[in-house]
């Protein structure tokens, strides 16, 4: 017994000289990353969109995905949202009447769903793996099905609910958009903006794009302006059009610490499935709490400290009986 006491007491000692020994280090809040200076993205313009779901099918092509049914005839690929075989969705605002297309009120609206390729993504920080990394040059997103254990934790922590689990695999993995960047050594972009007909999916550096966006919404509304198709900065498919009644906001400029998919839209983003979001991105926010709690060994120091206590206390509990005569000889 003598020895049990005598190696409570030594951890008790032990903590005592480490906790006095620690000093803490000034716990520093992390700032939410920004987008790489050459980073690669999409522009997507709710107002150019006709709903023709053209993106939804060269997408499921370019990465093999299998069409997945919502009637009873499977005649069509008819996905009701993104899956791990959809990475791509357009999805439809209905209002009233819906006389006008891109109006709140009586009105009808498009609206794509993919990965927002965000410059600070909460996926990449849960993940535990590095299944999901962040390319420093592209700011592309990707995901490594060799090395994801199924944890599904980026599943969780998306804010924009993307990244979606193959449940009906015992092998499941994670599908969602990568940009399409197995098809770049060929020559090829991401397929959704190559075939998409109006260029409501503009392919391209995210800084153009993002000027590109502004230099929309700044026109009046009825006015007659070149649109690019495909890439913004590839050979040129421009058209002339009316420019449409934009909402004065970039969807993806600041929005969780900026995203490299932007949006325009003249519905509310709200109303047509964007989520509200700071801009801040999470993941520094998480890791700022991590790094608080494990800088300096906080928290191991903190945990030693309590068993300690509980130890100590069992330990004068056990000396209290022996002095009762309850306890060892
Ligand atoms: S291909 Fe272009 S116009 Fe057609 S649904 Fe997709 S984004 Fe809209
Ligand atoms: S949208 Fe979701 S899956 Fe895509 S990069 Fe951002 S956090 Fe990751
Ligand atoms: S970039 Fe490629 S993977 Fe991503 S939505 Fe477009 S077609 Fe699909």
């Amino acid at each position: 017994m003598d020895t049990r006491r005598h190696f409570l007491k030594g951890v008790l000692a032990s903590g005592a000289a480490i906790t006095t020994a620690a000093v803490a280090p000034p716990v520093c809040a992390r700032e939410t990353h920004n987008r790489p200076a050459d980073a690669l993205g999409l522009l997507y313009d709710a107002t150019l969109c006709v709903g023709c779901k053209a993106c939804l099918t060269a997408c499921k092509t370019a990465n093999g995905l299998a069409p997945e049914f919502s009637t009873a005839d499977h005649l069509w690929d008819t996905p009701l949202d993104t899956s791990a075989y959809t990475f791509n969705l357009i999805k439809m605002y209905r209002n009233g009447t819906m006389e006008t297309k891109d109006a709140e009120v009586n009105g009808y609206a498009f609206m794509q769903t993919s990965c927002m390729h965000c410059a600070d993504p909460s996926c990449v920080s849960a993940c535990p793996v590095s299944a999901m990394t962040k390319d420093p040059v592209t700011g592309i997103v990707a995901y490594d099905p060799d090395a994801c254990v199924g944890c599904r934790y980026c599943v969780v922590a998306c804010p924009f609910g993307i990244p979606k689990y193959q449940y009906d695999s015992p092998t499941g993995k994670i599908g969602k958009c990568e940009l399409c960047r197995h098809r770049y050594k060929d020559g090829h972009y991401s397929a959704c903006a190559e075939v998409c007909p109006t260029g409501a999916t503009l392919y391209g550096k995210s800084s153009d794009l993002l000027a590109e966006a502004k230099r929309r919404i700044a026109l009046k509304p009825g006015s007659l302006t070149r649109y690019p198709r495909g890439r913004i900065s590839g050979p040129d498919q421009s058209y002339e059009a009316p420019v449409g009644k934009y909402l004065q906001h970039v969807y993806g400029e600041k929005e969780y610490g900026g995203t490299q998919v932007l949006k325009l839209s003249g519905v509310a983003f709200d109303k047509v499935g964007m989520p509200n979001l700071p801009p801040t991105s999470s993941a520094a926010t998480s890791e700022t709490i991590q790094h608080s709690l494990y800088g300096g060994m906080l928290m191991p120091i903190a945990v030693l400290g309590v068993l300690g206590f509980i130890a100590k206390r069992n330990v004068h509990d056990e000396d209290d009986s022996a002095g009762n005569g309850k306890g060892e000889k």
